[in-house]
C-alpha cells in the first residue's frame, strides 16, 4: 500500500475535465482517474486517432466528450489542460466564471510527487526559445555520467507525469518546459533553472511578446540554488531578478566569453565554473574542452555551459561534466553533417525553424551556401539577414514565403547570388541541393537552416532534413557506401 497524499486524497470523487487527448492529455486522464477523480475527456478533434484513444480511456471508465472542446461540463471542480490549448479557449473562459482552477499537465505531475510515498525527485529545469532539447539531453547525460538516477523529461517525448508517475526512481529529473507548459504550472518550483534565450516566437498563443517573456520567467520561481541565465540575451538577466527565489539562491551566468565571478565561460577553449568554486574571485574551475562538445558550434557551446550550470548547481563533480558531455550525440536534423562532397560540407540543421535558431547556426560557420525558406510564422527576415550577410557565399530559396527572404536579401545583402526555386513538388529538395553546389567553393559550408516551418513542403522538419540528406548522398555516389 501506498502512504496517502494530500491531493491525492482531495481529488477523490472530484469532477475534473481534461481539455484534450494525446500525448499530455491521456497520461493525464488516466492518472486522475486511478487516484479516483471523476474525469470527462473534451476533445474538439474527432478523427481516427481520437477515436482510438478515446476507446482506450472509455475503456477504463473515462468519458470522453470528441468534437466538442467548447463546452465546460456540469459540475466540473478543476480543469486539466494539454499544454496546447490557447489561454482564450472558450472553456478557460467557463472555467474562469465559474470559478474553476485551471492546471496543465505540468502543474499535475508536479502536485502529484510523492503522491505514491517516495520522496520526489528535484527538478532541474530548462527553456528558452531555442536550444531546449539539446542542453536538456546534455544536462541528462552530465548527470548520469554522475551516477545519478534521472532521465530527460517534460516537452521532449516522455511526459513528466509519466516520469513522476512511473515506477522508475530517479535521484533528479532533467525536465524540459515549453511556454505553453510554464503558462499552465503555477507552483512548479524546481531546485535551479535556466531561461537559454529569448526571442519572438509563438506570440499568436501568449498575445505579445511581454506575456512570452513573464511565461518564460515562471521557470525561476522558487528556485532554490541556482537561477541560470545566458549573459548575452539581458532579458533572460532581467527575468532571474524579477523573480521570487529562495533564500540563498544565486543568479548565476553563463557567457562564451571569459567569465566574471558567478559565472560560466570559456577561455582558450576551455569552459570553466567561476561559480561553485572556492574562492571564485581568483580561482576557476576547468570543467571539460570545447572540443568535448558536438556539434562544437557556439550556440551549443552556450547550451553546454547551461547544462554544466544545472548540473554543478546539483553538486556534480567536474570530471563527470566532462564526461557526459563527451558522451552526449545531438538528435537528428542539429546542426548534422551529412557529407563532404568535394571539399564542401553539406549541413541539415532542418530543427532551425524560426530566425533565431537559424541565425545561431550561421554564426557557426564562416562561407556558406544557405539553403532556405518555408512556412514564415509571421517572422520578418531582416536582422537575420543583415548579421549573416558577410558569412553568405550565396542562397537557394526554397517554400512558400521564400518571397520575405528574398526581399530582405535584396535590401541587406544585395551582392550575394540567390537562386530562387519556385519548385515545391518532392524534388524540390534535389534541386536545391544541386543549386547550392553551384554556387558553393572548396571549403564552404552548404548549410540548410530554412529559419522555416517545414509544412508548405514536408509532413515534419524531420522529412525535410531526411530529402536534404538523401539530395546530399545522391551528389556523391562514390561516397555513399563508405558507412554500410
Ligand atoms: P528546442 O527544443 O528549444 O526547439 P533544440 O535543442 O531542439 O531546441 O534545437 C533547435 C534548433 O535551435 C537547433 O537546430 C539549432 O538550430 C537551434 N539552437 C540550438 N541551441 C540554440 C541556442 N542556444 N541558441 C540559438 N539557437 C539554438
Amino acid at each position: 500500500m501506498t502512504a496517502p497524499h494530500p491531493l491525492a486524497d482531495e481529488l477523490a470523487g472530484v469532477r475534473v475535465t481534461v481539455a484534450g487527448l494525446g500525448v499530455s492529455g491521456v497520461p493525464a486522464a488516466r492518472a486522475l482517474h486511478a487516484l479516483g477523480a471523476v474525469v470527462t475527456v473534451v476533445n474538439s478533434g474527432d478523427d481516427e486517432r481520437a477515436r482510438a484513444e478515446a476507446e482506450e480511456l472509455r475503456e477504463l471508465g473515462v468519458t470522453v466528450r470528441l468534437g466538442d472542446g467548447d463546452t465546460l461540463p456540469e459540475g466540473t471542480a478543476l480543469v486539466v489542460t494539454a499544454p496546447g490549448w490557447k489561454p482564450t479557449s472558450p472553456l478557460f473562459a467557463a472555467a474562469e466564471a465559474a470559478g474553476v482552477e485551471v492546471w496543465g499537465d505540468v502543474e499535475l505531475a508536479w502536485r502529484l510527487r510523492g503522491a505514491d510515498g517516495r520522496k520526489p525527485a528535484p527538478w532541474l529545469a530548462v527553456t528558452g526559445t531555442n536550444g531546449k532539447t539539446t542542453t536538456v539531453q546534455m544536462l541528462a547525460s552530465i548527470l548520469r555520467a554522475a551516477g545519478l538516477r534521472t532521465a530527460a523529461v517534460g516537452n521532449i517525448g516522455v511526459s513528466v507525469l509519466d516520469a513522476v508517475l512511473g515506477k522508475e526512481e530517479y535521484d533528479v529529473l532533467a525536465v524540459e518546459l515549453s511556454s505553453y507548459q510554464l503558462h499552465w504550472a503555477p507552483s512548479v518550483r524546481p531546485h535551479s533553472a535556466v531561461v537559454l534565450n529569448l526571442a519572438p516566437d509563438h506570440l499568436d498563443w501568449h498575445g505579445s511578446m511581454a506575456a512570452y517573456a513573464a511565461d518564460k520567467g515562471r521557470i525561476y520561481e522558487g528556485n532554490q540554488v541556482a537561477c541560470v541565465y545566458n549573459t548575452a540575451d539581458p532579458a533572460t538577466e532581467a527575468l532571474v531578478r524579477e523573480a521570487d527565489v529562495e533564500e540563498g539562491a544565486r543568479a548565476i551566468g553563463f557567457t562564451l566569453g571569459s567569465p566574471a565571478p558567478s559565472q560560466f565561460g570559456v577561455v582558450d577553449g576551455i569552459l570553466l565554473d567561476r561559480a561553485f568554486v572556492e574562492g571564485r574571485q581568483k580561482n576557476a574551475q576547468e570543467l571539460a574542452e570545447v572540443s568535448d562538445v558536438q556539434p562544437p558550434a557556439p550556440h551549443n557551446i552556450a547550451n553546454a555551459l547551461a547544462a554544466a550550470a544545472l548540473a554543478r548547481a546539483f553538486g556534480v563533480e567536474p570530471a563527470a561534466v566532462r564526461d557526459g558531455l563527451r558522451a552526449f550525440r545531438p538528435d537528428a536534423h542539429r546542426i548534422a553533417l551529412v557529407e563532404t562532397v568535394d571539399e564542401v560540407a553539406y549541413v541539415d540543421d532542418s530543427k532551425a525553424t524560426n530566425t533565431h535558431a537559424a541565425e545561431a547556426s550561421l554564426a557557426a560557420y564562416e562561407s556558406i551556401v544557405w539553403i532556405a525558406g518555408g512556412l514564415a510564422k509571421g517572422a520578418t527576415f531582416d536582422e537575420l539577414v543583415a548579421r549573416s550577410a558577410p558569412r553568405l557565399r550565396g542562397v537557394v530559396l526554397i517554400g512558400a514565403d521564400r518571397a520575405l527572404i528574398r526581399e530582405a536579401l535584396a535590401r541587406h545583402a544585395p551582392e550575394v547570388p540567390v537562386t530562387d526555386l519556385e519548385r515545391t513538388d518532392t524534388g524540390a529538395m534535389s534541386a536545391a541541393v544541386e543549386a547550392a553546389r553551384k554556387l558553393s567553393r572548396p571549403g564552404d559550408t552548404v548549410l540548410l537552416a530554412p529559419a522555416c516551418a517545414s509544412m508548405d513542403m514536408f509532413t515534419n522538419y524531420g522529412e525535410r532534413g531526411e530529402a536534404f540528406a538523401e539530395a546530399v548522398r545522391a551528389l556523391a555516389p562514390e561516397s555513399a557506401g563508405h558507412d554500410k
